[in-house]
């Protein structure tokens, strides 16, 4: 069977995607503190519901962040015809905060010439209604096919998951009883599929002083001078370690196929004073002084050793230096992930952006860290990628937007997929 029906039956769409995508960037879901996440569930839910989809909307009860003032709603639709593999679609619904340096507003959904503006546009709107319209088009020219679509939008991917993708796959929503495919269409370009992505420890390390008078800092022992040779060490001897070591992986931009370090925050001595608080210091010698370190790792890596290699430079300094003392804590970890380029769902896309695009994608895999991590991890589906419309170095960013065109250019692609998992011609 042809699919050129499939494609024109998303091409017809178009005004309907525009319209759904600007509809979605006007509802601010802004994370922080987690605004509007019933408007947008409740938006999508009738949609679907109105055509037929089983809808359920999830609070994730107890979850950082969840208060009845701001509660963390999720909403899962599916659609089944009987037995038969199930291609879910995740996109987070939930948008950074707006920041300085906008000449557009951030939630009017203004489309000029093929852009669509706004915050969440690209990261990741315009990938969600690519999905919902990728679907639709399938549903109407597919009605036989077996077994079963599932669309979510999900809370706080920007701040870790947690009252979102890791919450509903703690609960099943995600485990290989009910989904077979996943694709989450982040924004990661047309025409590449990302595979996975690196490993991530946060830990906060805090040297330890004596306070004193600051007029005579010999009597006392300074944390921040403690601090100073810690992040030297960093400097001179961790930081050139981690660039020699690089992965396999298909990490992009090409500089985070290295191991790399960021130091996340640096707080010593007093604690600043608030805004509009005009008191002067006073003097004395900081007592402690903290790091909250970024490290992301290969996976070629293993974890105990990314975090016993920060250990030992900080046991050398206390051998070494006089009256060193620190302590470290663990603060967030994420191990890496990375889908096989052959596995189904990556296979059916690539096929598919071969078709609609007239090149092979590039596979990829991200610096940073999604969804991907707690559906790989809680919900144990392996077959998994993220694959959408938008520019990645666009998200976040002021005048944030999405290409009209590249929208409509992966619902097609979305829409084959779905053909190739779940209608193969007979
Ligand atoms: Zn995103």
């Amino acid at each position: 069977m042809s699919d050129a029906d499939i494609l024109a039956a998303v091409e017809t769409r178009r005004q309907d995607l525009i319209g759904l995508a600007q509809d979605l960037v006007r509802i601010p879901t802004l994370n922080p503190p987690g605004l509007n996440y019933r408007q947008i569930c409740d938006y999508l839910g009738t949609r679907l519901l109105a055509q037929g989809w089983e809808v359920d909307y999830v609070r994730a009860l107890g979850a950082p962040g969840d208060s009845d003032r701001y509660p963390r709603w999720n909403m899962v639709a599916r659609f089944q015809t009987g037995p038969g593999p199930c291609l879910h679609f995740n996109s987070h619904h939930d948008v950074v905060e707006v920041g300085q340096g906008w000449t557009r507003d951030p939630f009017a959904g203004e489309v000029d010439g093929d852009r669509l503006y706004g915050r969440g546009a690209c990261d990741m709107k315009g990938g969600l209604a690519a999905s919902v319209i990728a679907a639709e088009a399938f549903l109407a020219t597919r009605p036989g096919f077996r077994g079963a679509v599932e669309i979510s939008a999900t809370a706080d991917e920007e701040s870790g998951g947690y009252g979102g993708v890791a919450y509903l796959a703690e609960r099943g929503w995600f485990n290989p009883d009910r989904v077979t495919h996943v694709l989450i269409p982040e924004p990661l370009n047309k025409d590449r599929i990302c595979l996975g992505h690196r490993g991530v420890w946060w830990a906060e390390v805090e040297t330890h002083g004596r306070i004193a008078h600051g007029s005579m800092p010999f009597l006392g022992d300074s944390a921040i001078r403690h601090m100073a040779a810690v992040l030297d060490e960093i400097e001179n001897k961790l930081t050139p370690a981690l660039a020699t070591r690089t992965t396999a992986m298909p990490v992009v931009p090409e500089g985070a196929r290295s191991s790399t370090l960021n130091i996340n925050s640096i707080h010593g001595g007093q604690v600043e004073p608030l805004p509009g608080d005009t008191s002067l210091p006073a003097p004395c010698v900081a007592d402690s002084c903290r790091i909250v370190l970024d490290r992301r790792f290969l996976i070629e890596e293993a974890l105990p050793e990314v975090k016993s290699e920060v250990t030992r430079l900080l046991d050398d300094l206390t051998r070494a230096r006089p009256g060193f003392r620190y302590s470290i804590r663990d603060l967030f970890e994420v191990h890496p992930v990375m889908t096989d380029r052959a596995a189904p769902v990556a296979a059916a896309t690539a096929r598919a952006v071969e078709r609609v695009l007239g090149r092979l994608p590039d596979f990829i895999a991200s610096p940073g860290t999604y969804d991907q991590k707690h559906i790989d991890r809680i919900g144990r589906l392996k077959d998994c990628i993220a694959y959408g419309p938008g520019l990645l170095h666009l998200a976040h960013q002021p005048d944030e937007w999405v290409g009209v065109q590249d929208m409509l250019d992966s619902a097609k692609v979305m829409a084959l997929v779905l053909a190739d998992l779940l209608a193969p011609p007979v």
